[in-house]
C-alpha cells in the first residue's frame, strides 16, 4: 500500500474512456469495433480485465493469455490494458473488487465508462459479477470522505456509462435509458483481427465465432443503415441538444437513405 502522497504523486495521463470486462477477450467480442473507432477519433481508451481469464482448456497458462490480450490491445490501437487479478471463475461482487476498480477509476480519470449489460445464461456467471463490480465501482469512484480507503487518490466522477451486450444468446439485457447502434462499418475487420488474436481461445476449430460475432454486427448495424454496428445500452435517458448533428452524422452511410430491404 502506497501512502497518499506517492499514489496522488504518481497519477497516469487521464483516458477518455473505460471498457471493463470478466475476462480477456470480452471488450474486443463485444465492442472492439467501438473501441477501435474511439482511439481512430483521437479519444484516449483503456480496456480492464477483472481476471486473466485462466484457466481455460486451449491456453497452456497465464502467460500465453496476457501475450494474447497485449496482442489484442495493440491491434485495437488502445492505449492502456491493465488485466488485473482477482480470481477467473469464482469471481463475485464484494466490496475489495469494488474498491479494487474503484481505484483504478480514480487513477484514469475517464469520462466513460462501459460494463457488461446484465447475465450471460449458459456462459460464465463472472459476466454478471462484473456488471455488478462495474456499476458499483462507478459509484464508489465518485464518493468523498473515503480517503482511507482509497490511498489519498482523488475523487473521481465518471460522467457518463453504458452497458454492452456480451454474448449471442442472451436476450436478457437489462432496459436502461435506451439501445443505440454505433457504427462500426470501418473497424468491424480490426474487430475480428484483435479476437483472431487469442488464438487459444479461438483455434480453427472455432472458425465458427467469428461468424456469429459478424452476423451479430452486420444485422445491428443493418438495423442502424450502417454496413456494421454494435449494441450499447445507455444506463440513463439519452438527451440530445443538436438534434441535426446528431441524426445526421459525418458516417456517409446515414447521408443518402437507407436502401429498404423490400423492393
Ligand atoms: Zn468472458
Amino acid at each position: 500500500m502506497t501512502d497518499d502522497h506517492s499514489e496522488s504523486q504518481t497519477l497516469p495521463e487521464p483516458l477518455d474512456v473505460i471498457a471493463v470486462g470478466a475476462h480477456p477477450d470480452d471488450v474486443e467480442i463485444a465492442i472492439g469495433g467501438t473501441l477501435a473507432r474511439l482511439v481512430r477519433q483521437g479519444y484516449r481508451v483503456g480496456i480492464v480485465d477483472l481476471t486473466n481469464g485462466e484457466p481455460t482448456p486451449g491456453s497452456p497458462g497465464p502467460p500465453v493469455r496476457l501475450e494474447e490480450a497485449r496482442a489484442a490491445a495493440e491491434i485495437l490501437g488502445v492505449q492502456v490494458r491493465e488485466t488485473l487479478t482477482l480470481p477467473n471463475r469464482c469471481l463475485f461482487d464484494g466490496f475489495f473488487e469494488r474498491l479494487t476498480l474503484a481505484r483504478l477509476f480514480r487513477r484514469y480519470r475517464p469520462k466513460l465508462v462501459l460494463g457488461i449489460a446484465g447475465k450471460t445464461p449458459m456462459a460464465s456467471p463472472d459476466h454478471w459479477q462484473a456488471s455488478q463490480i462495474t456499476d458499483a465501482a462507478v459509484f464508489y469512484s465518485r464518493l468523498s470522505k473515503w480517503d482511507d480507503e482509497f490511498g489519498g487518490l482523488p475523487v473521481h466522477t465518471i460522467r457518463r456509462q453504458l452497458w454492452y451486450p456480451l454474448g449471442l444468446h442472451s436476450l436478457d439485457e437489462p432496459d436502461g435509458g435506451g439501445r443505440f447502434v454505433m457504427d462500426i462499418s470501418d473497424t468491424l475487420a480490426v474487430k475480428l483481427d484483435a479476437i483472431r488474436a487469442y488464438k487459444t481461445q479461438f483455434p480453427p476449430g472455432k472458425e465458427r465465432v467469428f461468424r456469429l460475432v459478424e452476423s451479430q454486427n452486420r444485422y445491428f448495424g443493418s438495423a442502424a443503415g450502417f454496413e456494421a454496428g454494435e449494441l450499447l445500452i445507455s444506463t440513463t435517458l439519452l438527451g440530445l441538444s443538436d438534434l441535426m448533428g446528431a441524426l445526421f452524422t459525418e458516417t456517409p452511410a446515414l447521408e443518402k437513405p437507407f436502401p429498404p430491404l423490400v423492393p
